[in-house]
Protein backbone atom coordinates (compact mmCIF):
# COMPACT_ATOMS: atom_id res chain seq x y z
CA UNK A 1 0.00 0.00 0.00
CA UNK A 2 1.48 3.15 -1.27
CA UNK A 3 0.79 6.33 0.95
CA UNK A 4 -0.67 9.38 -0.57
CA UNK A 5 -2.20 12.55 -0.27
CA UNK A 6 -5.23 11.33 1.92
CA UNK A 7 -2.91 10.23 4.48
CA UNK A 8 -1.00 13.99 4.75
CA UNK A 9 -2.78 15.05 8.28
CA UNK A 10 -1.62 11.72 9.71
CA UNK A 11 1.98 12.33 9.18
CA UNK A 12 3.83 14.96 11.67
CA UNK A 13 7.66 16.30 10.80
CA UNK A 14 9.80 14.37 13.64
CA UNK A 15 13.63 14.93 13.22
CA UNK A 16 15.96 15.45 10.56
CA UNK A 17 20.08 14.44 9.32
CA UNK A 18 21.57 15.70 6.67
CA UNK A 19 20.11 13.22 4.47
CA UNK A 20 16.90 12.64 5.54
CA UNK A 21 13.66 13.54 7.34
CA UNK A 22 11.82 11.57 9.59
CA UNK A 23 7.54 11.81 9.61
CA UNK A 24 5.89 10.47 12.63
CA UNK A 25 2.49 8.72 12.54
CA UNK A 26 -0.21 9.89 14.89
CA UNK A 27 -3.43 8.25 12.82
CA UNK A 28 -5.39 4.78 13.85
CA UNK A 29 -3.86 2.87 10.89
CA UNK A 30 -2.67 -0.40 12.60
CA UNK A 31 -0.05 -0.61 9.54
CA UNK A 32 1.52 2.33 10.69
CA UNK A 33 1.22 2.77 14.19
CA UNK A 34 4.09 2.75 16.07
CA UNK A 35 6.24 3.48 12.81
CA UNK A 36 8.22 6.35 11.29
CA UNK A 37 8.60 7.38 7.80
CA UNK A 38 11.90 8.38 6.74
CA UNK A 39 11.79 10.47 3.64
CA UNK A 40 14.90 11.40 1.16
CA UNK A 41 16.13 15.02 0.76
CA UNK A 42 17.33 16.76 -2.24
CA UNK A 43 20.65 16.58 -2.93
CA UNK A 44 23.01 19.18 -3.12
CA UNK A 45 24.04 18.15 -6.95
CA UNK A 46 21.48 16.64 -9.36
CA UNK A 47 24.67 15.01 -10.23
CA UNK A 48 24.89 12.70 -7.40
CA UNK A 49 22.90 9.96 -7.80
CA UNK A 50 22.81 8.21 -4.54
CA UNK A 51 21.86 3.90 -4.37
CA UNK A 52 18.48 2.66 -4.95
CA UNK A 53 16.33 1.95 -2.27
CA UNK A 54 17.00 -1.63 -2.60
CA UNK A 55 20.34 -1.24 -2.37
CA UNK A 56 20.22 0.40 0.97
CA UNK A 57 18.07 -1.87 2.30
CA UNK A 58 20.37 -4.88 1.29
CA UNK A 59 22.82 -2.87 3.03
CA UNK A 60 21.31 -2.56 6.38
CA UNK A 61 20.28 -6.10 6.28
CA UNK A 62 23.37 -7.91 4.46
CA UNK A 63 26.11 -5.50 5.38
CA UNK A 64 25.64 -3.65 8.63
CA UNK A 65 23.83 -6.21 10.15
CA UNK A 66 25.91 -9.04 10.30
CA UNK A 67 29.29 -6.53 11.79
CA UNK A 68 27.47 -4.47 14.74
CA UNK A 69 24.88 -7.14 15.25
CA UNK A 70 20.39 -7.69 14.70
CA UNK A 71 19.89 -6.83 17.87
CA UNK A 72 20.85 -2.81 17.90
CA UNK A 73 19.50 -2.60 13.54
CA UNK A 74 16.10 -1.26 13.14
CA UNK A 75 14.39 -3.29 10.50
CA UNK A 76 13.59 -1.18 7.60
CA UNK A 77 10.85 -1.76 4.70
CA UNK A 78 10.27 0.12 1.17
CA UNK A 79 7.20 1.75 0.90
CA UNK A 80 5.78 3.73 -1.88
CA UNK A 81 4.86 7.70 -1.85
CA UNK A 82 3.28 9.74 -4.44
CA UNK A 83 4.03 13.09 -5.59
CA UNK A 84 1.13 15.01 -4.11
CA UNK A 85 2.08 13.51 -0.86
CA UNK A 86 5.23 14.31 -0.86
CA UNK A 87 4.54 18.05 -2.24
CA UNK A 88 2.05 18.63 0.65
CA UNK A 89 3.76 16.63 3.17
CA UNK A 90 6.81 19.31 2.25
CA UNK A 91 4.89 22.47 2.96
CA UNK A 92 2.82 21.23 5.75
CA UNK A 93 6.07 20.46 7.61
CA UNK A 94 8.59 23.28 6.83
CA UNK A 95 7.52 26.15 9.66
CA UNK A 96 8.56 23.00 11.98
CA UNK A 97 11.39 22.29 10.49
CA UNK A 98 15.18 23.64 12.19
CA UNK A 99 15.88 26.87 10.03
CA UNK A 100 19.68 25.95 9.70
CA UNK A 101 17.99 22.91 8.00
CA UNK A 102 15.83 24.55 5.12
CA UNK A 103 18.24 25.10 2.54
CA UNK A 104 16.89 21.30 1.47
CA UNK A 105 13.55 20.26 0.80
CA UNK A 106 12.23 16.68 0.82
CA UNK A 107 12.94 15.22 -3.08
CA UNK A 108 9.57 15.23 -4.62
CA UNK A 109 10.99 13.02 -7.50
CA UNK A 110 11.56 9.86 -4.98
CA UNK A 111 8.58 7.46 -5.42
CA UNK A 112 9.37 5.73 -2.21
CA UNK A 113 10.90 5.73 1.35
CA UNK A 114 11.46 3.39 4.15
CA UNK A 115 9.18 2.69 6.94
CA UNK A 116 10.80 1.49 10.67
CA UNK A 117 9.77 1.26 13.61
CA UNK A 118 9.16 4.56 15.89
CA UNK A 119 11.73 4.10 18.70
CA UNK A 120 10.21 5.73 21.21
CA UNK A 121 6.88 4.38 20.44
CA UNK A 122 5.63 4.00 24.09
CA UNK A 123 8.99 4.83 25.74
CA UNK A 124 8.67 8.17 27.13
CA UNK A 125 12.01 9.34 27.42
CA UNK A 126 15.04 8.59 25.01
CA UNK A 127 18.84 9.76 24.64
CA UNK A 128 20.63 10.31 21.29
CA UNK A 129 24.25 9.41 21.56
CA UNK A 130 27.25 10.34 18.49
CA UNK A 131 29.88 8.68 20.54
CA UNK A 132 32.52 9.71 17.58
CA UNK A 133 35.90 7.57 17.40
CA UNK A 134 36.89 5.68 20.00
CA UNK A 135 40.21 4.84 18.79
CA UNK A 136 44.06 5.88 18.05
CA UNK A 137 45.05 4.83 14.87
CA UNK A 138 48.41 3.02 15.07
CA UNK A 139 48.91 1.63 11.47
CA UNK A 140 52.56 1.62 10.92
CA UNK A 141 51.54 3.27 7.63
CA UNK A 142 51.20 6.70 9.30
CA UNK A 143 54.11 9.09 8.45
CA UNK A 144 56.54 9.34 10.82
CA UNK A 145 56.00 12.78 11.61
CA UNK A 146 52.05 12.17 12.42
CA UNK A 147 52.87 9.06 14.30
CA UNK A 148 53.23 10.33 18.08
CA UNK A 149 51.20 12.51 18.06
CA UNK A 150 48.25 10.55 16.40
CA UNK A 151 49.24 7.99 19.03
CA UNK A 152 49.28 10.46 21.79
CA UNK A 153 46.17 12.49 20.93
CA UNK A 154 42.74 11.10 19.64
CA UNK A 155 41.23 12.49 16.54
CA UNK A 156 38.28 14.03 18.05
CA UNK A 157 40.15 16.00 20.61
CA UNK A 158 42.68 17.29 18.08
CA UNK A 159 39.42 18.40 16.03
CA UNK A 160 37.78 19.58 18.68
CA UNK A 161 41.13 21.90 19.10
CA UNK A 162 40.98 22.81 15.02
CA UNK A 163 37.42 24.22 15.52
CA UNK A 164 37.25 25.59 18.94
CA UNK A 165 40.61 25.88 20.16
CA UNK A 166 39.05 24.34 23.17
CA UNK A 167 41.40 22.75 25.97
CA UNK A 168 41.16 19.21 28.32
CA UNK A 169 38.46 20.27 29.81
CA UNK A 170 36.23 19.15 26.86
CA UNK A 171 34.53 16.24 25.85
CA UNK A 172 36.52 13.13 25.23
CA UNK A 173 35.58 9.90 23.25
CA UNK A 174 38.22 7.86 24.88
CA UNK A 175 36.38 8.55 27.67
CA UNK A 176 33.12 7.27 26.88
CA UNK A 177 34.07 3.98 25.17
CA UNK A 178 36.58 3.14 28.60
CA UNK A 179 33.79 1.42 30.61
CA UNK A 180 35.44 2.91 33.70
CA UNK A 181 32.53 4.36 35.58
CA UNK A 182 34.37 7.76 36.57
CA UNK A 183 35.62 8.69 32.88
CA UNK A 184 32.09 7.50 31.52
CA UNK A 185 30.11 10.61 33.64
CA UNK A 186 32.89 12.55 32.69
CA UNK A 187 32.50 12.22 28.87
CA UNK A 188 28.53 12.44 29.78
CA UNK A 189 28.95 15.64 31.36
CA UNK A 190 31.39 17.47 28.81
CA UNK A 191 28.70 15.62 26.71
CA UNK A 192 25.91 17.25 27.77
CA UNK A 193 27.69 20.07 26.43
CA UNK A 194 28.14 18.94 22.69
CA UNK A 195 24.13 19.71 21.91
CA UNK A 196 25.03 17.96 18.21
CA UNK A 197 26.27 14.93 19.65
CA UNK A 198 23.57 14.54 22.59
CA UNK A 199 19.91 14.98 22.68
CA UNK A 200 17.74 13.84 25.49
CA UNK A 201 14.20 13.87 24.21
CA UNK A 202 10.58 13.06 25.62
CA UNK A 203 7.29 12.40 24.06
CA UNK A 204 3.56 12.72 24.76
CA UNK A 205 1.02 11.65 22.80
CA UNK A 206 2.68 11.29 20.22
CA UNK A 207 4.90 14.30 20.10
CA UNK A 208 8.34 14.35 20.51
CA UNK A 209 10.22 17.15 22.33
CA UNK A 210 14.10 18.03 22.80
CA UNK A 211 14.60 18.80 26.08
CA UNK A 212 16.49 21.87 26.71
CA UNK A 213 17.25 22.04 30.53
CA UNK A 214 18.65 19.67 32.78
CA UNK A 215 15.63 18.82 35.05
CA UNK A 216 15.76 14.91 33.86
CA UNK A 217 19.72 14.44 34.16
CA UNK A 218 20.25 13.23 37.55
CA UNK A 219 18.57 10.24 36.80
CA UNK A 220 19.43 9.83 33.46
CA UNK A 221 23.19 10.22 33.82
CA UNK A 222 23.27 7.40 36.53
CA UNK A 223 20.96 5.02 34.25
CA UNK A 224 23.24 5.84 31.30
CA UNK A 225 26.16 5.63 32.78
CA UNK A 226 25.56 2.22 34.22
CA UNK A 227 24.46 1.05 30.57
CA UNK A 228 27.43 2.26 28.55
CA UNK A 229 29.79 0.31 31.19
CA UNK A 230 28.11 -2.77 30.78
CA UNK A 231 26.39 -3.11 27.65
CA UNK A 232 28.42 -4.53 24.49
CA UNK A 233 27.52 -1.70 22.40
CA UNK A 234 30.25 0.55 22.29
CA UNK A 235 33.11 -2.19 22.62
CA UNK A 236 31.44 -3.09 19.08
CA UNK A 237 31.45 -0.05 18.10
CA UNK A 238 35.44 0.33 18.74
CA UNK A 239 36.55 -2.87 17.75
CA UNK A 240 34.84 -2.07 14.32
CA UNK A 241 36.02 1.47 13.41
CA UNK A 242 39.92 0.33 15.05
CA UNK A 243 39.62 -3.01 12.79
CA UNK A 244 38.26 -1.60 9.40
CA UNK A 245 40.59 1.70 9.87
CA UNK A 246 43.88 -0.49 10.38
CA UNK A 247 45.80 1.28 7.28
CA UNK A 248 44.89 5.28 8.28
CA UNK A 249 43.66 7.41 5.86
CA UNK A 250 47.29 8.81 5.15
CA UNK A 251 47.61 5.21 2.99
CA UNK A 252 43.94 4.64 2.30
CA UNK A 253 44.08 8.48 0.11
CA UNK A 254 47.49 7.23 -1.47
CA UNK A 255 45.62 4.06 -2.30
CA UNK A 256 42.45 5.86 -3.76
CA UNK A 257 44.54 8.34 -5.52
CA UNK A 258 47.70 6.04 -7.14
CA UNK A 259 45.58 3.01 -7.86
CA UNK A 260 41.94 4.36 -8.73
CA UNK A 261 43.07 7.95 -9.46
CA UNK A 262 40.12 9.15 -9.59
CA UNK A 263 38.35 6.25 -11.77
CA UNK A 264 35.34 4.99 -10.91
CA UNK A 265 35.48 2.28 -7.83
CA UNK A 266 34.15 -1.47 -9.51
CA UNK A 267 31.18 -2.57 -7.37
CA UNK A 268 30.61 0.19 -5.01
CA UNK A 269 26.63 0.18 -4.96
CA UNK A 270 26.79 -3.95 -5.39
CA UNK A 271 25.94 -5.67 -2.66
CA UNK A 272 27.64 -8.65 -3.50
CA UNK A 273 31.17 -6.96 -3.56
CA UNK A 274 30.19 -5.51 0.32
CA UNK A 275 29.09 -8.78 1.75
CA UNK A 276 32.46 -10.13 0.19
CA UNK A 277 34.44 -7.08 1.68
CA UNK A 278 32.50 -8.43 5.50
CA UNK A 279 33.24 -11.95 4.83
CA UNK A 280 37.10 -11.40 4.45
CA UNK A 281 37.23 -8.75 7.26
CA UNK A 282 35.85 -11.38 9.39
CA UNK A 283 38.02 -14.13 8.42
CA UNK A 284 40.87 -11.55 9.16
CA UNK A 285 40.11 -10.31 12.37
CA UNK A 286 39.45 -14.35 13.86
CA UNK A 287 42.64 -14.98 12.06
CA UNK A 288 46.08 -14.29 14.03
CA UNK A 289 46.83 -10.72 14.38
CA UNK A 290 50.51 -11.50 12.93
CA UNK A 291 48.38 -11.61 9.33
CA UNK A 292 46.87 -8.34 9.70
CA UNK A 293 49.15 -5.98 8.02
CA UNK A 294 51.25 -8.04 5.67
CA UNK A 295 49.28 -11.02 3.91
CA UNK A 296 46.20 -8.29 2.55
CA UNK A 297 48.53 -5.18 1.86
CA UNK A 298 47.99 -5.66 -1.83
CA UNK A 299 44.47 -5.94 -1.49
CA UNK A 300 43.50 -2.42 -2.75
CA UNK A 301 39.60 -2.39 -3.05
CA UNK A 302 39.50 -4.31 0.29
CA UNK A 303 41.09 -1.63 1.83
CA UNK A 304 39.03 1.26 0.94
CA UNK A 305 35.88 -0.64 1.25
CA UNK A 306 36.62 -1.48 4.74
CA UNK A 307 38.01 2.33 5.03
CA UNK A 308 34.67 3.55 4.59
CA UNK A 309 32.78 0.95 6.85
CA UNK A 310 34.81 2.39 9.48
CA UNK A 311 33.70 5.78 8.58
CA UNK A 312 30.14 4.80 8.69
CA UNK A 313 30.75 3.25 12.38
CA UNK A 314 32.85 6.35 13.39
CA UNK A 315 29.86 8.56 13.01
CA UNK A 316 26.58 6.57 13.54
CA UNK A 317 24.83 7.20 16.69
CA UNK A 318 23.29 5.22 19.41
CA UNK A 319 19.41 5.48 20.54
CA UNK A 320 18.66 4.12 23.86
CA UNK A 321 14.91 4.11 24.56
CA UNK A 322 13.83 4.74 28.28
CA UNK A 323 10.72 3.91 30.36
CA UNK A 324 10.19 3.76 34.03
CA UNK A 325 8.60 0.47 35.45
CA UNK A 326 6.45 -0.34 38.00
CA UNK A 327 5.64 -4.09 37.26
CA UNK A 328 8.43 -5.77 35.55
CA UNK A 329 5.51 -7.91 33.85
CA UNK A 330 4.90 -5.48 31.72
CA UNK A 331 7.22 -4.30 28.89
CA UNK A 332 6.84 -1.76 26.28
CA UNK A 333 8.52 -3.49 23.18
CA UNK A 334 7.60 -2.70 19.80
CA UNK A 335 7.19 -6.01 18.46
CA UNK A 336 9.84 -5.71 15.83
CA UNK A 337 12.54 -4.86 18.37
CA UNK A 338 14.73 -6.97 20.78
CA UNK A 339 13.07 -7.65 23.70
CA UNK A 340 13.87 -4.62 26.43
CA UNK A 341 16.53 -4.50 29.00
CA UNK A 342 15.96 -3.52 32.68
CA UNK A 343 18.03 -1.95 35.64
CA UNK A 344 17.69 -0.41 38.74
CA UNK A 345 19.11 2.46 39.71
CA UNK A 346 20.27 3.75 43.63
CA UNK A 347 16.77 5.38 44.17
CA UNK A 348 15.35 1.95 43.98
CA UNK A 349 13.45 2.74 40.48
CA UNK A 350 13.32 0.01 37.77
CA UNK A 351 14.04 0.86 34.46
CA UNK A 352 13.31 -0.63 31.05
CA UNK A 353 15.58 0.32 28.05
CA UNK A 354 16.70 -0.91 24.47
CA UNK A 355 19.61 0.33 22.21
CA UNK A 356 19.18 0.93 18.44
CA UNK A 357 21.81 1.62 16.23
CA UNK A 358 21.11 5.03 13.70
CA UNK A 359 22.74 7.14 10.82
CA UNK A 360 24.12 3.95 9.72
CA UNK A 361 23.93 4.69 5.48
CA UNK A 362 26.76 4.12 3.33
CA UNK A 363 29.10 6.88 2.82
CA UNK A 364 30.63 7.86 -0.47
CA UNK A 365 34.17 6.38 -1.86
CA UNK A 366 34.61 9.76 -3.17
CA UNK A 367 34.66 11.40 -0.38
CA UNK A 368 38.25 9.90 0.41
CA UNK A 369 40.00 13.04 -0.70
CA UNK A 370 38.14 15.72 1.78
CA UNK A 371 38.70 13.16 4.37
CA UNK A 372 42.59 12.86 3.97
CA UNK A 373 42.42 17.19 3.56
CA UNK A 374 40.54 17.46 6.81
CA UNK A 375 43.02 14.79 8.73
CA UNK A 376 45.77 16.99 7.65
CA UNK A 377 44.80 19.73 8.39
CA UNK A 378 43.68 18.64 12.07
CA UNK A 379 47.61 16.94 12.12
CA UNK A 380 49.40 20.16 11.07
CA UNK A 381 47.22 22.24 13.63
CA UNK A 382 47.89 19.88 16.46
CA UNK A 383 51.52 20.42 15.50
CA UNK A 384 51.56 24.03 15.08
CA UNK A 385 49.93 25.13 18.08
CA UNK A 386 52.08 22.61 19.82
CA UNK A 387 48.97 21.17 21.35
CA UNK A 388 49.49 17.98 24.15
CA UNK A 389 46.24 15.81 25.19
CA UNK A 390 47.51 12.38 26.52
CA UNK A 391 43.81 10.59 25.34
CA UNK A 392 43.66 6.80 27.52
CA UNK A 393 42.36 4.54 24.78
CA UNK A 394 40.76 0.90 26.58
CA UNK A 395 41.16 -1.74 24.00
CA UNK A 396 38.61 -4.89 24.99
CA UNK A 397 39.71 -7.67 22.79
CA UNK A 398 36.42 -9.55 24.71
CA UNK A 399 33.05 -8.33 24.98
CA UNK A 400 32.98 -10.10 28.59
CA UNK A 401 36.10 -8.54 30.05
CA UNK A 402 35.52 -6.11 33.05
ZN1 LIG B 1 40.61 12.57 23.23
Amino acid sequence: MDIDLSQVEHWIYGAEGNETIVLRYIGDNSRFNGYVLRLKKQSPSPKDQGPSPQFSLNFSNQVITPLIGPEYMVPLSIVGVSKDFLQAISSKIEMHRPERRRSRRLDSTQRWGFLAPDLTYQYPWAVELKPKWGFKPASYKIHPKHRHIKKRTCRFCMHSCLKHGRTDLEYCPLDLYSRNPTRVQRALKALRREKHLHKNYQTHGGYQHELQDDSATPWLDELLQMVLCHDPILTRLHRLQRRLDHMDIEHIWNVYTSVYDGKPLPGVFDIDTWKRVVERFKARSSSSSSSQNTEHDNDYQQHLFEFVLSMIFKDCSIFISIAEVQNTNTCNTHPTLRHPQFIRLSNGNMYEYKINLVDVDLKMMAKIPYWYELDQRIVSHTISMDYVKHCEEVVWESEDER
